[in-house]
C-alpha cells in the first residue's frame, strides 16, 4: 500500500471529514441481489451492455434488449435496499454527506432513506419516450409489454446487471414493443446507455456537490467509466482525500488516500450503527 496513506481506517476518515462527496457504483448494489459488470480487476465479466446507437437505430436491438429486461425485471423491480444503502442514509441523517452521486439506476438510495441524491446514470424505474420526453413509470410500461407479449412471461433465465436477463437463442423479431401512447414515438429506459452522455445538469449538480465537500468517498465502483472517474480527478486536482471501498482495483486507486478492500455494507454499517444482519438503523 501506498506510504503516504494518512488514514489508519474509514471511521478516522469519516470523522476527520464531516462533508462528504459520496460516488457509489454497482458493488453497493451486489447485496440487494443485483450482478455487476466487473470482476476485481476491473474488467468485463459478461458480454458489454447495450449500446445507445445501435438501441436507437435498429428495432432488432430493441426487440432483443425489451425481451430481456420483460423477464430481468421481475428481479429487478424486487430489489430492496441492502445495510450499505442504510449505512450512506443514516450518514446522511447526521449530518454527514454533502451529496450523495450514484452510478447505479436501481434508486435503492431513495429506498433505504437518502434524500440528497443525483442519479448520475438515470433511473430504471421509469421509462421515456425518446421523441416527445413523456415519462411512464417501468412497471406500468412492464404491463403493457406482458400484455402485448404474453408467450414470453412465461420464459426464466438467469438475473444479469440493470434489470437485464441472459434470455438467448430465441427469435426476438416476434417481440412486440408498445411505442409511446402519446406520440407513438420510441421508448427507452431513462437511463443513459454506453455510447450515451450524462445530461450536463447532472454532472454540474455532482461537481457543486464535490465543490461544497471536504472530502469524496468512493462506495463499490471500479470507477472504470469516465462519468464515475472524473469526479476522483477533480477531487484529486482540488486537493481532497479520496477514499474507496471497493473490492479489487479501481483506476484512481493512484490517487486514494485510503483504500479499503472490503465489501460496502461490511465497512459501512458498523461505522453508522447499522445492524448488518437486519439491515435496519438501530439507535447510537
Ligand atoms: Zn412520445
Amino acid at each position: 500500500m501506498d506510504a503516504a496513506l494518512r488514514f489508519s481506517s474509514l471511521g478516522e476518515f469519516i470523522e476527520n471529514h464531516p462533508r462528504l462527496f459520496v460516488l457509489t457504483g454497482a458493488g453497493c448494489s451486489t447485496d440487494s441481489g443485483i450482478p455487476d459488470y466487473r470482476d476485481a480487476e476491473g474488467e468485463w465479466k459478461r458480454a458489454q451492455p447495450v449500446m445507445f446507437q445501435p438501441f436507437m437505430a435498429d428495432v432488432h436491438t430493441r426487440q432483443r434488449y425489451w425481451a430481456r429486461s420483460l423477464i430481468g425485471w421481475r428481479y429487478f423491480g424486487r430489489a430492496k435496499p441492502n445495510p450499505a444503502h442504510f449505512a450512506l442514509a443514516e450518514l446522511e441523517r447526521q449530518g454527514r454527506v454533502e451529496l450523495l452521486v450514484t452510478q447505479n439506476v436501481d434508486c435503492l438510495h431513495e429506498a433505504a432513506g437518502s434524500t440528497n441524491v443525483v442519479d448520475l446514470h438515470g433511473r430504471l424505474d421509469t421509462v421515456r419516450c425518446m421523441s416527445c420526453e413523456q415519462r411512464v413509470p417501468r412497471r406500468e410500461f412492464q404491463e403493457r409489454l406482458l400484455a402485448q407479449n404474453p408467450q414470453w412471461a412465461q420464459l426464466d433465465a438467469r438475473e444479469a446487471p440493470d434489470g437485464d436477463a441472459d434470455l438467448e437463442g430465441r427469435d426476438f423479431t416476434a417481440f412486440n414493443i408498445p411505442p409511446c401512447q402519446y406520440c407513438g414515438g420510441i421508448l427507452k429506459p431513462d437511463v443513459v446507455f454506453f455510447g450515451e452522455s450524462v445530461p450536463r445538469d447532472r454532472v454540474d449538480r455532482a461537481m457543486q456537490g464535490l465543490r461544497d465537500a471536504d472530502a469524496m468517498l468512493v462506495v463499490g465502483s471500479s470507477l472504470m467509466v469516465y462519468s464515475g472517474y472524473r469526479f476522483a480527478q477533480a477531487a484529486a486536482e482540488a486537493g481532497k482525500p479520496v477514499a474507496a471501498v471497493n473490492l479489487g482495483r479501481t483506476r484512481a486507486d493512484h490517487l486514494l488516500t485510503l483504500k479499503v478492500n472490503q465489501p460496502c455494507a461490511e465497512a459501512l454499517a458498523p461505522l453508522a450503527g447499522v445492524d448488518l444482519r437486519l439491515g435496519l438503523a438501530v439507535s447510537i
